[in-house]
């Protein structure tokens, strides 16, 4: 070969390229021009060092196989920045290449730009819900990692995925950010359907009733992401789980990627046919959990952020103290006093906030949860008796569930140290001080700890609700 010319390799490489790549990816990146050989080097141009770099990490690799493929050499891919602007673009490498396909030249800011504009806004679902829009925290990471996973690569990791939690906990957020980032991963290419089980069940009912369930089951089995909100509305609703359970099979055995959402675990549902049940349970499931504090003041100051207004810190502090089972409510409060200020035009003080969230923060404190109910609900965790709870006994299997009891009394009612030590077999104010101390500095470097303190906050205030 003369002086190392490669270029008749690297237009047959560019050709099959172009058979085997998407027309969109294609004409994206392979705007690309033979530039030079050296020995056993193609020399290719390409407009920018952001181009450059793309380039390089997403085909370089894939362009030396093929090049390889057709020259039985090993021939080295390189790039050198140049201004295309006065050449024809991509596949036009020389004046004399008739067969090559015309492609229009495409800077990078027109290519973010048109990739941008393929990816609006999934009408289905809320933009701001994403993952950079959530705040992870211990009570919240494994969700939120498995969602990332799921969504880089829907329907190969975990299938299905199922996010359980109480009320307020951010399973509609997640389960919406690995749908608006498949959309936008795919460029829109995707189908993807966000309802909730109530709307699912809805549909379903008038399908029937309009004899439209060919175009009903069409919707849902050829999706290519499933997610459907809150699936404990189906108890009791057979024939929507009939149905439900053949669209699983169906997108299941297309690897096609379902989600679910549900406010306790599966093994809790009531009146769910057992064939989905275990459908329900196949893939993986994960539970959110309350936030602790830390999460708490983060979530309220990513709030602040996204809005673009403060509040001085013993404010959020005392937010982030006293609402501590739902993010939504964490957010209410926000939203109130940000309404207050623009409304009155006052500045937020401690006072205020006080003042104006007096009905939110009241709710956790004195004359709500009786020290009984708190002490019976740890007793029970614990599987042991409430009576051994209250007593003297010192063994560590009794003190340490009694020194979680002192602690959530101290939290969430307004009794003094020398009252809650009356409650727990007489014990002295420093005792119940050095109890929830200890409990406290426990919390902060273990984090099952407070997971399971904030579990059992949230079945006290459970019981306070139903009752
Ligand atoms: P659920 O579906 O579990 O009832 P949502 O997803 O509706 O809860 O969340 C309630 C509100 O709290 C939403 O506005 C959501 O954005 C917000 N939220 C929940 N968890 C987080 C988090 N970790 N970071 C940021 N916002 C959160
Ligand atoms: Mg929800």
């Amino acid at each position: 070969m003369a002086t190392w010319d490669y270029f008749i390799f690297w237009k047959e490489a560019k050709d099959q390229l172009k058979n085997e790549l998407s027309e969109q990816e294609f004409t994206m990146w392979f705007n690309m021009e033979y530039d030079s050989s050296q020995e056993s080097i193609i020399v290719l141009a390409v407009p920018s060092a952001f181009f450059k770099d793309q380039v390089k990490q997403k085909y370089q690799l894939r362009i030396e196989q093929k090049l390889f493929e057709l020259s039985g050499q090993h021939l080295a891919v390189d790039f050198c920045i140049k201004e295309l602007k006065n050449r024809q673009s991509a596949a036009n490498d020389t004046e004399n290449q008739k067969n090559s396909v015309p492609v229009q030249k495409v800077s990078v800011k027109q290519m973010q730009a048109e990739q941008a504009s393929h990816v609006s806004q999934h009408p289905l679902m809320r933009s701001d819900y994403t993952f950079d829009t959530f705040v992870v925290g211990d009570n919240n990471s494994f969700a939120y990692n498995a969602g990332l996973a799921i969504a880089s690569n829907p329907g190969k990791t975990y299938n299905p995925f199922l996010i359980y939690g109480g009320v307020g906990l951010g399973k509609t957020h997640l389960m919406e950010a690995v749908g608006n980032a498949v959309h936008k991963n795919s460029i829109g290419k995707k189908k993807i359907i966000y309802v909730t089980a109530e709307n699912f069940t809805n549909e379903f009912i008038e399908s029937i009733r309009d004899k439209k369930q060919s175009e009903f089951k069409k919707k849902y089995r050829y999706a290519d992401v499933l997610l459907i909100d809150d699936i404990h509305f189906l108890q009791k609703k057979i024939e929507t789980q009939e149905e439900l359970f053949h669209t699983f099979n169906t997108l299941y055995d297309a690897n096609k990627q379902i989600m679910f959402t549900c406010d306790r675990p599966i093994s809790e549902l009531k009146d769910i046919s057992e064939r989905l049940r275990s459908r329900f349970e196949r893939g993986l499931s994960v539970d959110l959990l309350p936030p602790n504090y830390e999460t708490r003041c983060a979530i309220l100051n990513k709030k602040l952020e996204e809005k673009k207004v403060s509040l001085p810190q013993n404010v959020i502090d005392l937010i982030a103290k006293n609402i501590q089972s739902n993010v939504r409510d964490l957010e209410g409060s926000l939203t109130k006093l940000l309404a207050y200020t623009d409304i009155t035009k006052k500045i937020i003080t401690l006072e205020i906030a006080q003042q104006q969230l007096r009905d939110v923060l009241g709710s956790s404190k004195q004359g709500t949860f009786s020290i009984e109910t708190i002490q019976k609900i740890v007793a029970d965790s614990f599987a042991m008796s409430y009576m051994d709870l209250k007593s003297k006994k010192r063994t560590r299997s009794i003190a340490f569930p009694r020194q979680i009891a002192m602690y959530i009394v101290h939290e969430m009612t307004e009794f003094s140290f020398t009252e809650i030590g009356l409650e727990f077999g007489g014990r002295d104010h420093s005792t119940v001080m050095h109890s929830c101390n200890k409990i406290q500095n426990d919390i902060q470097t273990d984090s099952s700890l407070d997971t399971r303190i904030q579990n059992l906050i949230r079945q006290i205030k459970d019981v306070k609700n139903k009752s």
